[in-house]
């Protein structure tokens, strides 16, 4: 097996030398020609049964090889079997609930998490009832036997916590835990081999990388991935070949991305932490930071996320987004240029207000993505809308 950075230039193109192509090729065919009947039957209730593959992919709904390619590589990165690609991020939960639901109501989350993903959770939407919890410790004394997944974010959204990934899996028994992955990517964090079943990611985010694509994937064994497969031809949450293949595009990129955004992060989260408008930082590589052990064991990395709090509040938070000039003022992250945003103001706006301050989304809490400009810059701008 190649190490991580081979792979991640190589996978998903192996058959490029035997089509005599050196990039993928874009498949934007929504039909394909049925040649013979018979295997065109054999492929549809292949694919229509959760099969990645079949001799004919009959309808762009059923199959698309250049969204298979793009699955296929980040299933490698991530060490799992099989990739399930979706529309958005939030599509790729939609199904992942819808699936679960099936084998029990009853869902149990950890908060913090994505303020969107909360929401549609808090919602009932996709037939299950979800609890929320604040502390991973309680995971084992809040599983029911109607209980059919567990879900955890780490690092979380927007506060940086982090959760222990193994012990979470431990305390979940039989029970599947899924990990939103979305801050780490699998340059900083594998989740499967520490025992989740399940792994996911707003592919918006760091995947993709350059703030072009809207797309989420689940990792998971071949078993878990054919229902979904099953669900997404039937629902139709597809990921656009166009979009897989600006997807795939980034992954060779991406370790070079996440550790240079994460170099640059590790001096700007420093010297945050000494500028006297801030109050407190939060990220995972500070060494007041909690379960900051977990960095260099569970993650190899602290990322390139984080979270500070000014202490100015709500007023001085909305200054410094509007003061912001080689950083962007929007919500998302994980792109190649820095983003500023107010949680409680925009990402996290849907949570109720006070789940909001009992998890620490205050008025006063900015987020800042990192990315790959020059550190210097990025400071001195930071300094300038601070001041
Ligand atoms: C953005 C995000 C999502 C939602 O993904 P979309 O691609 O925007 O639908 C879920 N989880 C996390 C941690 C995110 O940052």
């Amino acid at each position: 097996m190649s190490r991580f950075q081979t792979t991640a230039v190589h996978a998903g193109r192996e058959d490029f030398n035997a089509l005599c192509v050196h990039a993928p090729p874009l498949d934007l065919s929504t039909t394909y020609p049925i040649a013979d009947l018979g295997t065109g039957s054999a492929s549809f209730d292949a694919l229509i049964g959760g099969a990645a593959d079949a001799a004919n992919p009959i309808y762009a709904r059923l199959h698309n090889p250049t969204v298979a390619r793009a699955e296929k590589a980040i299933a490698v990165l991530e060490g799992t079997q099989a990739c399930v690609a979706y529309s958005s991020g939030m599509a790729a939960l939609t199904a992942l609930l819808m699936d679960r639901a099936q084998h029990g109501k009853h869902v149990l989350v950890v908060r913090p998490l994505y303020g969107t993903s909360d929401h549609l959770l808090e919602s009932g939407l996709c037939g299950v009832q979800a609890e929320f919890i604040t502390d991973a410790g309680q995971i084992a004394s809040h599983l029911r036997p109607d209980t059919a997944l567990v879900i955890i974010e780490t690092p979380s959204n927007p506060t940086l916590n982090l959760i222990d990934i193994r012990a979470a899996v431990q305390a979940a028994g039989t029970v599947p835990v899924a990990v939103d992955s979305t801050f780490a990517t699998p340059v900083l964090q594998r989740p499967i081999e520490l025992g989740a079943a399940y792994v996911w990611h707003s592919a918006t985010k760091f995947l993709g990388g350059h703030g072009d694509v809207i797309a989420g994937v689940i990792c998971c064994d071949e078993a878990r991935a054919a229902p979904l497969r099953t669900m997404r031809a039937a629902t139709g949450a597809l990921l656009h070949p166009l979009a897989a293949y600006l997807l795939h595009r980034g992954l060779p990129t991406l370790k070079m991305r996440v550790e240079a955004a994460q170099a640059n992060a590790k001096v700007l989260a420093q010297r945050l932490s000494e500028h006297p408008a801030v109050a407190k930082v939060h990220y995972p590589g500070l060494a007041d930071s909690p379960n900051a052990h977990l960095v260099g064991t569970q993650m190899s990395g602290p990322g390139s996320l984080m979270a500070f709090e000014m202490r100015g509040g709500h007023d001085a938070a909305a200054n410094v987004m509007a003061k912001v000039q080689v950083m962007t003022s929007a919500v998302s992250l994980g792109s190649v240029d820095s983003l500023i945003q107010h949680p409680a103001g925009l990402t996290h706006r849907m949570v109720p207000d006070d789940v909001k301050l009992a998890t620490g989304i205050t008025p006063g809490l900015l987020r800042l993505s990192v990315g790959i400009e020059d550190v210097e810059d990025l400071w001195d701008d930071l300094v300038q809308a601070m001041g």
